[in-house]
């Protein structure tokens, strides 16, 4: 009998567990994205507005044009996809 032999099943399940889990976490995140399409913005912390650099007034959040929420980035991924989808069946 092979010493490679008691070695092949293990790294199999290892391998189809790691799949299974990445499988699971990506499905979970896209279920994410599909109800919560929306994250509060990190720079401006969902206020929509920045201090300004010299006179410390409140200017408009550039990353967000000041609404203060920002989309997903898997949920940008999602809308694309749906978009070359209905470009596809036109
Ligand atoms: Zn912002």
């Amino acid at each position: 009998m092979s010493p490679l032999a008691a070695t092949a099943t293990p790294i199999a399940s290892t391998a189809a567990g790691f799949l299974l889990t990445l499988a699971a976490v990506t499905l979970g995140y896209l279920g994410v994205c599909w109800v919560r399409p929306f994250r509060r913005c990190r720079r401006c912390h969902g206020t929509g507005r920045r201090p300004g650099l010299i006179l410390r007034t409140g200017r408009t959040c550039r990353r967000c044009d000041g609404t203060g929420e920002h989309l997903r980035p898997g949920r940008t991924a999602l809308n694309y996809l749906r978009e070359l989808h209905d470009k596809s069946n036109r």
